[in-house]
């Protein structure tokens, strides 16, 4: 399948480009992103034959009908990174909560976050895509929290590749900076930022735009990447899952084949619901999806008027740290499939310049009859970690409770509804317990794990627990303007490839 432009073509680069092509060098003319030229039709029937597939079969099913440019051998060894997940032939679960609620818990893969339900195989597709090409790729990333996890875990000991990955000292959680910091393999490299998320990723913009550093990498031969949420490869395994769990839902007899349903989806920059939309747009049956939203609700503010606002904004920091976002990069997919090119790159330019856009009426209409969405702040989340506890004995994270007000207001039919949850509880645990005690005390993340475990009896993950057992590798706490020569020099180590 072809690959297009959202933003329309420079003329500088291809006017269609290859799977390959397109997630090598994500970036697109005027700024813009890749997309698939079409998306293939699953209908009814699609979903009635794998009834009994496994996840993997599944998946490659679905893959298949993309026509990638891949072979068939390196798509399945991707999906067997599955293989690391806490069950292998079901990685993403489903718990009934009430006769019409249902969560799938995405946090089942080796860094306990959604992460990994993209990254892994993303991982296992660069590094073959690297061997037969004969090429070295370096991944850079700053991160604040899952991102910086999952990709390590993915990449580490991954032939022809290298990564990484810059996080603000004191900007993560303690099981976020042991994940990153106890990652043991020769090519990863992990420094802690003195500064904040903010410097963190501008350190790192900047240093793409060096020209020693741009220049080392050529005399090294190596090429840069990225991991990020908008390299299409991500957003791919990101459609399977919501065609699993409706057939699972069939499976079980909750619902029939012609059954629409509702998803939710905690969301920060709209990549796990861009997957629901093109699933949505590929045949699943689908009523609405659900964007939640934590109190930086640009999003929603979006979505129930058509206005996208972020002149003036600053970024709070909530408990639901993976959605604090003000630009989320991945609305551009939703709106080039809805609208075209040259409107998606007067809307994104919009945003660049102006910090500013807004959909007209007819547009506004045409997204609504796709999305609604809602956010709730912490305090409505706290009370819902809460209530659930006590009265569904079901224990979810800051993110996930989000979803609870999406199925409390913006449920207008008497369908069943899924809800994602993007993290386990143990990956924000102080935030949690702040939740079940009712207090806002500032407890150590193993303070809160212990707690939660003893007086709740709620099991802590094993790759949790043993984090802090873990030989720290990477204690490298340094200064930005070091950023460019650490690099460098773990970069032309020989022997880290
Ligand atoms: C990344 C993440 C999200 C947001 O997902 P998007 O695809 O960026 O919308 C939500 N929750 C958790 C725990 C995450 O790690």
């Amino acid at each position: 399948m072809d690959f297009v432009e959202t933003r329309g073509n420079d003329k500088k680069r291809k006017i269609k480009s290859s799977f390959t092509e397109a997630i090598l060098n994500p970036s697109a003319s005027f700024g813009g992103l890749y997309v698939p030229s079409f998306l293939p039709m699953l209908g009814d029937d699609f979903i009635q034959k794998h009834l009994n597939s496994s996840y993997k079969e599944l998946a490659f099913d679905i893959l298949e009908k993309f026509e990638l440019d891949l072979k068939k051998e390196d798509i399945a060894s991707a999906l067997d990174a599955y293989n690391t997940f806490d069950d292998k032939k079901n990685p993403v679960p489903i718990v009934k909560i009430k006769d019409d609620l249902f969560v799938q818990e995405q946090y089942h893969g080796p860094t306990k976050a959604f992460k990994d339900l993209a990254l892994a195989p993303f991982g296992v597709i660069l590094s073959q895509l690297a061997k037969d090409k004969k090429q070295k790729y370096l991944i850079l990333t700053a991160t604040s929290g899952d991102t910086g996890p999952a990709a390590l875990h993915a990449f580490a000991n991954q032939e022809n590749i290298q990564i990484v990955c810059m996080y603000p000292k004191g900007g993560t959680s303690d099981v976020q900076r042991l994940q990153m910091s106890t990652q043991n393999a020769k090519n990863v490299k992990v420094l802690g930022i003195k500064g904040n998320f903010d410097d963190t990723q501008k350190a790192l913009k900047s240093l793409l735009n060096s020209d020693t550093f741009n220049e080392e990498l050529k005399k090294l031969d190596i090429k840069l990447t990225a991991a990020n949420s908008v390299n299409f490869a991500r957003i791919l395994f990101q459609i399977v899952y919501h065609f699993h769990s409706y057939i699972t839902l069939l499976k079980n007899k909750e619902i029939k084949i012609n059954e629409n349903i509702y998803l939710a989806v905690p969301s920060g920059n709209f990549g796990n619901i861009l997957g629901a939309y093109y699933a949505k747009k590929m045949g699943l049956r689908v009523e609405k999806l659900l964007v939640c939203s934590n109190e930086n609700n640009i999003l929603t503010t979006w979505i129930n008027t058509g206005i996208y606002d972020i002149r003036g904004k600053v970024l709070k920091l909530s408990k639901s740290p993976a959605m604090d976002i003000l630009r989320s990069s991945n609305i551009e997919r939703v709106i080039f499939d809805l609208f075209g090119a040259s409107r998606t790159k007067e809307l994104m330019q919009g945003l660049e310049d102006k910090e500013y856009f807004k959909l007209d009426k007819q547009e506004l209409v045409l997204l609504q009859k796709y999305f609604s969405a809602i956010y709730s702040d912490d305090a409505y989340g706290l009370k819902t970690i809460k209530s659930y506890l006590e009265n569904e004995n079901y224990l979810m994270d800051t993110h996930t409770a989000t979803c609870i007000k999406a199925y409390e207001n913006l449920k207008t039919k008497p369908l069943k509804m899924l809800m994602y949850s993007t993290a386990h509880w143990s990956k924000f645990s102080p935030a949690v317990l702040n939740a079940l005690k009712e207090d806002n005390k500032k407890y150590s993340d193993l303070e809160a794990l212990e707690y939660i475990n003893k007086n709740y009896s709620k099991k802590i993950p094993k790759s949790i627990n043993d984090l802090f057992k873990k030989e720290i590798i990477h204690k490298d706490i340094i200064n930005k303007v070091d950023i460019e020569k650490q690099i460098l020099s773990f970069i032309s180590q020989k022997d880290n490839l």
